[in-house]
């Protein structure tokens, strides 16, 4: 210390008592005490040009703020000739030092919070940036820094550091966002010199008011409203309710600094935005120095905000920020209005969910957004499997549909590469794939290849099965043909009755019951006059209502198709994936290999991606001088998009948390059924999952009102699941794979609260 109080001593006309080194972040910092016990702060900086053109620039800021408001800032002090930088060697280097007058007070982070004293914040913020409104600087001006919200998207690609993938992808989710929602508008926000850093550990509290601001090191010239986003993101740390408290600081602040509707507009994103560059920079500098704890402080905390931020409908969070603006938000189109447009070209046959028909906005992971502001748990839909809106199967869209997008009828690398992907997912002799784009056009092609391949023609399918929307679809769909508006089975099918251990014939599930109901189904063949070409059934019955199929029923079922001829289809569109958790695909819990499976759904989660795998023989049986051609199947858009689904399915560990998450789920309705015997049955695999509702435990009689009962009741409480089986009594969870614990716990809470109050 020695060295630095000679250097003070030289420069500055005070009489050193003390020098004590001061926490940082990247700069040298000490606290230096006079004689007469007046504190000052000396800070250290290496010396190059830039250098001293910015903390020049920063110092006539700091004075300029510090003459208008006197103790809210820390007053630079002039040197003996005068400067505010002084140019000097210390530790035998060259370095640039200054000296700026002690604050006191209480920093933000360790103050207790009061709306009060969040409403001084904003007032605060805003009454510095209407002075550094009016100020110019080159030297801040020509600043590029990393931190400036503006260069968000400059750090992207340093999310690769955040090693947790699940943690991972809500970043990426997040910068996604910024690029669609933030960037387009960044010519049109209003720029200014901010101080760009008023974090919890830079502001200064004093009797329950903000008083004071430290650190003008990140100055720059950028868009106004990322100085109050950055305020926010810091000061919604360790918030119940984020909202709530962002509510005063953008009121203080409009107060004083009017803020414009497309600032509003983005601020929830540029919140994100900012908790992102704080997770990636750690994450970098973490992986650079793990062993500076100053950089993992905020760590913690921003995790938690972020995972609440998603909880956020964007919608409604502007529309609580133009409320605390003052400013009446935008209107949604009322939903009847919605509604009559929809119906005006659209058939009343494609039915909407609910009493109360939701009108979705947009979706994240687990969550969606309906256009009202409200955020419901998904816990009913598959097709995304990978969650909503994931940035990587996104971006892979994205980027292939922005290169090229052709057909099979050419060579590209991106089909050859997903089937290799695809194909190494399944036991040999399963070896060939054809691609289509629903899973009704796989069940179509999947019959068509079964039939071409042995000659033959009829199909034994499943009571209540449900395989498809096109002609041959509804042919073998019981579900369809055997109900409303259905026609009679067609002279080729062959129904068997569903190997249901719940509510069938037989129910001892230790193999018993799945030999008694194949013994079924051999009697049914060998009475048919004509060999069958096919059997095709789901291994847990999705639309009889989440019907696992009997133990041991596929291993006796398919040695008696096989011998007389026929092959043994399942359709995986629901149970594919890794979706069952204890294996990737349902046939598997059922110790066999099927000849074709038919895929669909989860496939491009939510793109239209389907396919039919099979062996080299039936492939080729299939190759009878006959194309076959799919303008948009297997296409490089699709393929794309299928490979980054199997990439998250496994970077994830999708299939582990779809176990584990649906082990604890289904344990937790259990503990419910103990309890309401109307709760028949809850049955599934993995995240797949049907609680069957009953009158009566001993007639099993349906309790269709029940359900659907529940099923409004969880839309009016903001959670999505369904009802399905032939009486519509079974609710369906079929969450996307990166479903939690505590999802799953409010959904069993919300289901409990309802039996309690019905
Ligand atoms: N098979 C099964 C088991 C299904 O659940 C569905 C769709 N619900 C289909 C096939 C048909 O798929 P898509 O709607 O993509 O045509």
């Amino acid at each position: 210390m020695e060295e630095l109080i000679k250097i003070i001593s030289d420069n500055y006309s005070i009489k050193v008592k003390s020098v004590k080194e001061l926490e940082g972040y990247a700069n040298a910092n000490f606290k230096v005490t006079d004689q007469q016990g007046k504190s000052y702060v000396l800070k250290l900086h290496q010396l190059n040009e830039s250098a001293t053109a910015y903390y020049t620039a920063e110092s006539s800021m700091l004075f300029e703020l510090s003459e208008k408001y006197p103790n809210r800032f820390q007053h630079p002090l002039q040197s003996i000739d005068g400067g505010f930088t002084i140019k000097d060697d210390y530790q035998g280097k060259p370095v640039l030092l200054r000296m700026l007058n002690w604050m006191d007070g209480v920093f933000l982070k360790d103050a207790e919070p009061s709306q009060k004293m969040y409403y001084s914040f904003g007032k605060f913020l805003g009454e510095m940036d209407r002075e550094l409104i009016n100020q110019m600087d080159v030297a801040i001006e020509a600043r590029r820094i990393d931190w400036d919200l503006n260069n968000l998207m400059n750090m992207q690609n340093k999310s690769r550091y955040i090693s947790d993938p699940s943690k991972r992808k809500l970043v990426e989710y997040f910068f996604l966002q910024y690029k669609e929602n933030v960037v387009p508008h960044l010519p049109f926000l209003r720029k200014s010199i901010i101080q760009n850093d008023a974090n919890d550990w830079n502001v200064l509290t004093q009797d329950g008011l903000v008083s004071g601001i430290i650190d003008f090191g990140d100055m720059v010239h950028s868009c106004l409203i990322n100085e109050l986003a950055i305020a926010l993101a810091y000061a919604l740390f360790h918030k119940e309710d984020p909202l709530k408290w962002a509510v005063p600081i953008i009121e203080g602040y409009h107060k004083v600094v009017p803020l414009e509707n497309n600032e509003l507009d983005v601020l929830y994103w540029l919140i994100a935005g900012r908790l992102c560059m704080s997770l990636v920079g750690s994450a970098w500098s973490g992986s650079e120095d793990p062993e500076n704890e100053y950089i993992s402080v905020s760590e913690k905390q921003a995790w938690n905000l972020i995972q609440k931020w998603l909880e956020i409908n964007p919608v409604y969070a502007a529309q609580v920020f133009y409320q605390a603006a003052g400013i009446p938000p935008a209107k949604p189109e009322p939903l009847d209005v919605s509604l009559d447009k929809r119906f005006r070209h659209i058939s009343a046959v494609q039915s909407v969910s609910y009493e109360q028909p939701i009108k979705m906005q947009s979706a994240a992971f687990q969550y969606m957004y309906d256009a009202y502001g409200n955020t419901f748990l998904d816990a009913y839909n598959n097709i995304p499997h990978v969650g909503h809106s994931h940035p990587k199967v996104v971006e892979a869209g994205q980027k292939q549909m922005a290169k090229l997008n052709t057909n099979t009828r050419y060579i590209y690398d991106q089909l050859a590469e997903y089937s290799e992907k695809l194909i190494s997912k399944f036991p040999t002799p399963l070896n060939k794939v054809l691609f289509v784009n629903s899973g009704s056009a796989a069940s179509d092609l999947a019959i068509r290849l079964a039939q071409t391949h042995t000659g033959k023609k009829d199909v034994v399918v499943l009571e209540h099965g449900y395989h498809g929307h096109t002609r041959l679809g509804i042919d073998i769909s019981h579900y369809k043909f055997g109900r409303k508006g259905g026609k009679e089975q067609a002279d080729f099918i062959l129904k068997v009755p569903i190997p249901d251990t719940y509510r069938g014939q037989f129910k001892n599930n230790d193999g018993a019951a799945g030999s008694q109901y194949a013994a079924q189904l051999a009697e049914l063949i060998s009475g048919s006059e004509k060999p069958v070409a096919a059997f095709i059934a789901e291994p847990i019955v999705g639309c009889a209502g989440q019907v696992p199929l009997a133990k041991e029923y596929l291993k006796n079922v398919y040695p008696i198709i096989r011998r007389q001829g026929g092959v043994c289809i399942s359709d995986e569109v629901q149970t594919g994936f890794g979706r069952m958790g204890s294996t990737f695909w349902g046939f598997e819990q059922q110790g066999v290999v099927p000849d074709i499976v038919v895929l669909g759904k989860p496939m491009g989660n939510g793109h239209p991606l389907a396919a039919v795998v099979t062996t080299d023989e039936i492939a080729e049986s299939f190759d009878n001088g006959m194309e076959f051609f799919s303008s948009f199947g297997g296409n490089p858009v699709s393929c794309a998009i299928g490979m980054a689904v199997l990439e998250a399915i496994e970077e994830e560990g999708l299939q582990h948390n779809a176990l584990e998450t649906g082990n604890y789920f289904m344990n937790k309705l259990r503990e419910l059924q103990n309890l309401y015997p109307v709760i028949g049955d809850v049955r599934g695999s993995g995240l797949f999952i049907g609680m069957e509702l009953v009158k009566n435990t001993e007639t099993l009689e349906h309790h269709a009102e029940l359900a659907n009962y529940i099923k409004n009741r969880m839309r009016e409480q903001f959670i999505l699941i369904s009802t399905d089986g032939p009486m519509d009594n079974i609710i369906k969870m079929k969450p996307p794979l990166c479903f939690n614990k505590q999802n799953a716990d409010v959904v069993v809470e919300s289901i409990e609260e309802i039996l309690k109050s019905s």
